[in-house]
């Protein structure tokens, strides 16, 4: 029996990408003969035209399974649907901006077949097509991340990837609302590998990741795979305690010796100033946390859906 390769693709505003990507992954897909194909892109609550392409496509092409979301609900809540009914054996992860070519597909697909990695990334060599601002608020957080975190994620790695069915599976049964794909495969471990690609420019339309979407999938990646925040707490509440000491001996000093080494009164004005931030700042660190607690704690369903088309009835589980 033939394996299957599902190919998913959130979508949020790309009336202008939408065939373009379903043409250039067909193209593809009809080459790799040996493999039946199924292609998802999630709707993922566009105010466009999205979903009317998405509907007239999916009258002509039975590989095309289009869902739409009920609202929107960002790009790794629309990747999680995609792998939710998805049925592939293997499953490539891209964006609908086309700045990842389908046409890397039997490249990767070689490597899981024939070299037996479980997944194969993606990573950005040239980063000439993304603006300034991203680049080096990614190579912050990167470079961040990988120094809190147990997990290593490869600096200029996005979601473009294919993962196995193993992969895909295990994904499923991570239980966080909050997702952060790259992380959660990067922690999984198995074997696997990256190819470089030179980023493509965005074929139409402008990024859907505004700066707030990209701050909170970064806090989400911190969040999720590090206890470094909350431990440096414990770092600041040291040094606090030293300088208080430090304080306290200058006042002695100062009282005992009648010697002016006590640090005044602008000094204490700022002492507190200070401690009064850090302990913001440690009550907020401490938030976030509780917020994710709680989210996870409601057990609400990730996404909701309105629409599901050319699935088979037996998928039909949400
Ligand atoms: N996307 C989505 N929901 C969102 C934001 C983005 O489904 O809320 C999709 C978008 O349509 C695209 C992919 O996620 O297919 C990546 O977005 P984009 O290309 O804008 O990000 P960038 O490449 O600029 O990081
Ligand atoms: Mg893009």
């Amino acid at each position: 029996m033939k394996k299957t390769i599902s190919i998913i693709t959130p979508m949020y505003n790309e009336e202008e990408n939408i065939a373009l990507c379903h043409q250039r992954i067909t193209d593809i897909m009809t080459s790799l003969s040996e493999y039946d194909y199924e292609i998802i892109f999630i709707n993922d609550g566009s105010k466009d035209s999205s979903w009317d392409l998405m509907t007239v496509i999916a009258q002509k092409d039975p590989h095309f399974k289009p869902i739409n979301f009920a609202r929107n609900f960002g790009q790794q809540v629309s990747t999680t649907a995609g792998l939710t009914f998805c049925k592939g054996d293997y499953a490539f992860i891209i964006d609908g901006d086309l700045q990842h070519p389908p046409e890397l597909f039997p490249t990767m697909l070689e490597k899981c077949v024939n070299e037996g990695y479980d997944s194969v990334y993606v990573e950005q060599h040239s980063k000439k097509n993304i603006s300034f601002i991203k680049k080096y608020t990614s190579k912050i957080f990167y470079g961040f991340f990988n120094f809190l975190s147990s997990v290593h994620i490869p600096p200029n790695t996005g979601d473009f990837r294919i993962i196995n069915r193993k992969m895909i599976d295990i994904y499923l049964a991570m239980p966080e609302k909050h997702k952060f794909i790259r992380g959660q495969f990067a922690w999984m471990g198995f074997k696997q590998c990256s190819i470089p690609l030179e980023l493509p420019i965005r074929e139409h339309g402008e990024t859907k990741f505004t700066f707030i979407k990209s701050l909170n999938l970064a806090l989400d990646g911190l969040f999720s795979f590090s206890f470094a925040p909350v431990r440096f707490i414990f770092l600041i509440t040291f040094l606090m305690c030293s300088l208080t000491g430090l304080l306290l001996f200058s006042a002695i000093i100062t009282l005992f010796f009648g010697q002016n080494y006590f640090i005044g009164f602008g000094g204490i004005v700022l002492l507190l100033l200070t401690l009064s931030s850090l302990i913001l700042y440690s009550i907020g660190i401490i938030g976030e946390y509780i917020i994710r607690i709680y989210i996870q704690s409601l057990d609400r369903p990730v996404f909701t859906i309105s629409d599901k088309l050319n699935f088979d009835k037996e998928s039909f589980k949400a």
